[in-house]
Formats: C-alpha cells, structure tokens, sequence
C-alpha cells in the first residue's frame, strides 16, 4: 500500500511598496514610464553614488509589520547580496539578512472550515532589481530596463505552515488583501507589485521532520500558484511511491504546457555571501515612530467586514464582496455617510448601508465590468448617494435608477439633471394613479371578475397595463396598492 504523505508549503512574497521614489534614490517608481528614464547614479550602480534608505518605505513595512502581527526591531541592519546577472548593475542586491526590520507575525486563514495560523518569519526591506527584455526585433539580445531597478520591496517570508494549495492561494489573498488595506501595496500581479515563490515538501503522514523541499519560481496569478503547488505535491508523491528521492532544487512553473521545469539544482544553488552593507548605517526606528505607524494604520478588511455586518447590517457575503479592494470599500462608506445626510427621508444607518451596498453591487460593478473600468467608478460617491436619496423618497423608480445612474456615468451630470432633461421623474401622484387605475377596471370587467372569484394572478396584468399607459414612470408600489383598493372594494 502506499504510504500517505503530507503536504508542507511555505511562501516567500515580495511586494512593492507604494513609495513615489526608489528605496535609495529620489528617482521615479512610475510602472510603464519608456526604458531607463528613471535612473541616477545610485540606481544604476555607479561606482562611487551612495544609497539613502527611503524613510517612506520604512514607514510602510512598519505598518505592513504591524497589520500581521510583526515586532518590530528598534535596530537592524542592510546586507550586500551577492550575485552576478545583467540586471543587477552593482553586482549585489541590497537586502537584509541577519538582522531583518520585522519579525514573528502571522496571519489567520480559513479554508472549507478548518482555520489555521500561518506564522511569518520576517518581513525585511530591499530593492528590486532591474528588468531584462527580451524584445523580438533586438537581434535576440536582452536589453536591460533599469527604471524598476532599486524599487522599494518587502520580502514576506511566511512559515512552512500551509498543508494544501488551497490554504497557499487564501493565505495570499489574505495577505494581499491586507497590505492592499494597509496602503502599502497596490496587489498588482499582473504589473509584479505582488509575487510569490512557494516552497513544497512532502513528509509521510505523522512525521515532525521537514521533508526536502523544492522552490518553484514566477508564480504570477492566485490560479498558477494552486496549479504549480498542486502539480509539484502530485510529482514529489510520484518521486516517492517509485522510491526515489526529491531532490532540493528550484523550479519554475510554465503556464503553456501546466508544468514546472529545473531552473537550478541544489549543486547550482547560489552563495549570495551576504554581509553588512559598509554604505548604510544600522536602520534605527524609534519607539515613536512605530506608535505613529500604529495610529496611521487603517481598519482592516477583517474588522472592516465585521463592523459592516454588525452596524450596517450587511450580510457576510455583501461585506466580503464591499471589502474586496480598498477602493471599493471607501466608495461604499462614504456613499453611506453622504446618503445618510442627503436623504430627505430619514434612514437608519442599516437602511443606508443596505441601499448602498445593493446599489453598487449590482449597478456600479456591473457597470464597471462592462465598461472595463477596472475600479475607476465615473460616478463620485456623493453623486450615487444623491441618485440613491431620490429613489428613497420615491420620485424616481428603482428600475429608472438604473438608466439614470448609466446617463450619469457617461454624461458626468448629476442625478436630478438627468432626471429633468429624461422627463423620467416618477408619477408619485396618487390622483393621476387612482385615475389610471379607475379607468382601467371599467375597461376591463371581465378581468375583474376572474380576479374576484380568486385568480389573483391577474393583478400582474393590471400593474402592467397602469405601468404601459404611464410608460413605466408610475410608482409600482403606489399601483399595486391602488389597484388592491379598486378590485378588494
Ligand atoms: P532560504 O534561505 O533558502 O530562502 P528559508 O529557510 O528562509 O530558506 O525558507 C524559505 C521559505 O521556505 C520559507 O517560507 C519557509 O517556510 C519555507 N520552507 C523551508 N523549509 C521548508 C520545507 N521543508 N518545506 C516547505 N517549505 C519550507
Ligand atoms: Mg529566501
Ligand atoms: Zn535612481
């Protein structure tokens, strides 16, 4: 029989700070700018420049540290690391090592119902290297684009605590979701603000020991970092059934073909010869500035969810949905605070909440998705609330909400100006709906009679017919009611 064994996974993420400037020059951070325009000496390696740490970046993995759970160090020290590849123009990286910014974290994670804590090791500062390209046209030469070279990252190194790829995958949404909230990080995958090496071993059911573990490389998307552990867990399990070995080795997982291939074995593995950086003093953070980065540290989608669904009555699903992406949750809160003072009609927090959320949920991310806006919402949160606010006190229909909310959207006017010039204001007058619905019933006795001796269903029929001869500007509410009146009477 074969014996069971144990997935063991721990991650390495490094994620970018969202400093404006370089971790140890003034020059640009800006993604997309043309090839090597953001560059100085510093960045460029050229001897002599000398780095100075960005006291931003230090800011932000302080928070970032504080968010999961991190001491932080009062003292600790930059590293060389050592190794010699074209886009890295000083020949070493400048990292930490021994003694690293953050420490001792974890982060709580919850898959089908079984929750673990995933302790962190360390999250430490260092700068990104440069980018080889391999652009068609050049002759088959790399070029080196310098301007990502010197970017602000942190590297989270999580425990070797996760026992599948599904609670691999939540641990980065969560962590990502985190530093999303935290302001530090913008979770870009697919720019690489957000990447992620995993590292797999197997251990027989039962076992303390570690097995041997296997690094696997550029993972750049939540559905490859499943496939790739996944895929490595089923190869090792293979490794051994036939009674083999796995070797310790690094991988990288190819997205074509669904498979991970060698990148280096354990006898190409690097000697990185890490040692203090004689250019940078010791980091010195004081106590004060880790309180001050305590008290900027934003609520996070953790108390973020809870608090909705306790003061705003929201459901667990509408909460994850509205704390999905700091944007979101933002455009949610203050379109709640701005419907609470616009409304003409007095609302509970709850019905607020409720409306908002309904609101943006199906309206304005459907928009978005259609649109392809990604999360640039062209409606401000005031505008919606004041969209939102008129359907409240019923001049306007839910269903006419929706058109108008797309008029304002590509028009850039304000809720009532499209009311106005669309003439779609709501009939709220309940002369003109008893009317309608007077003359209906006479035109129609034999309707009438079926509803009285129990078919109800022809009610649906009469609110059609008063809805057809308003052009759907009566107020459905007011029509059903009428209606009730006319045919129980
Ligand atoms: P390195 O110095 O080579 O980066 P580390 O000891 O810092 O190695 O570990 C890097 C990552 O690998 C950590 O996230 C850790 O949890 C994980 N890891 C270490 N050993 C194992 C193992 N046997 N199986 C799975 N993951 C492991
Ligand atoms: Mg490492
Ligand atoms: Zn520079």
């Amino acid at each position: 029989m074969a014996r069971t064994y144990e997935p063991v996974i721990g991650l390495e993420v490094h994620a970018q700070l969202l400093t404006r400037s370089k971790m140890f020059c003034g020059c640009s951070t800006e993604f997309g700018a043309p090839p090597n325009t953001h560059v100085c000496p510093v960045c460029l390696g050229l001897p002599g420049a000398l780095p100075v740490p960005n006291g931003g970046a230090v800011e932000m993995a302080i928070r970032a540290a504080l968010a999961l759970g991190c001491t932080v160090r009062n003292r600790s020290r930059f590293a060389r690391k050592n190794y010699f590849y074209p886009d890295l123009a000083k020949n070493y990286q400048i990292s930490q090592y021994e003694l690293p910014l953050n420490e001792h974290g974890r982060l709580e994670i919850e898959v089908d119902g079984v929750k673990r804590r995933v302790g962190i090791v360390r999250i430490h500062l260092e700068e990104d290297a440069a980018k080889n390209l391999h652009p068609v046209g050049a002759g088959g030469d790399t070029l080196v684009d310098f301007n990502r070279g010197g970017t602000p990252l942190m590297e989270i190194v999580s425990d070797p605590d996760m026992r599948s790829a599904a609670e691999a995958e939540e641990y980065l949404r969560k962590l990502r979701e985190i530093l999303m909230f935290a302001g530090v990080n913008d979770g870009n995958l697919e720019e690489g603000s957000f990447r992620c090496d995993a590292n797999v071993s197997l251990r027989p059911t039962g076992q303390k020991q570690l097995g041997t573990r296997v690094e696997l490389k550029n993972i750049n998307s939540f559905r490859f970092v499943r496939k790739a552990i996944e895929y490595e867990v089923m190869r090792q399990q293979s490794v051994l059934d036939s009674g083999g070995i796995v070797e310790q080795e690094t991988r990288a997982w190819n997205v074509e073909q669904s498979r991970s291939f060698t990148m280096r074995s354990k006898e190409e593995a690097m000697d990185y010869r890490y040692f203090p950086d004689p250019d940078l003093p010791e980091l010195v953070v004081s106590d004060e500035m880790i309180a001050r980065a305590r008290a900027q540290l934003a609520e996070l989608p953790a108390e973020k969810r809870a608090r909705y669904r306790s003061a705003l009555g929201l459901t667990e699903y509408d909460a994850s949905v509205l704390t999905s992406h700091p944007a979101i949750s933002s455009y949610f809160e203050s379109c709640t605070n701005e419907l609470l003072k616009a409304c003409e009609k007095p609302l509970s927090p709850q019905q607020a909440g409720k409306r908002c959320a309904n609101f943006i949920q199906s309206e304005v991310m459907r928009y978005l998705k259609t649109e392809g806006l990604g999360l640039q919402v062209p409606v401000t949160a005031s505008r919606l609330a004041e969209l939102i606010a008129i359907v409240e006190i019923g001049a306007i229909s839910g269903k006419m909400a929706k058109e108008v909310f797309a008029q304002m959207a590509a028009t850039g006017k304000a809720a009532k100006k499209v009311v106005e010039q669309k003439g779609l204001s709501q009939i709220s007058d309940a002369s003109v709906i008893d009317g309608e619905v007077e003359r209906l019933i006479q035109a129609h006795p034999e309707q009438v009679e079926q509803y009285r001796s129990g078919n109800k269903k022809v009610l649906g029929f009469f609110v059609g017919q008063v809805m057809k001869a308003t052009k759907g500007s009566a107020n459905p509410k007011m029509v059903n009611e009428a209606l009730r009146k006319y045919l129980e009477g």
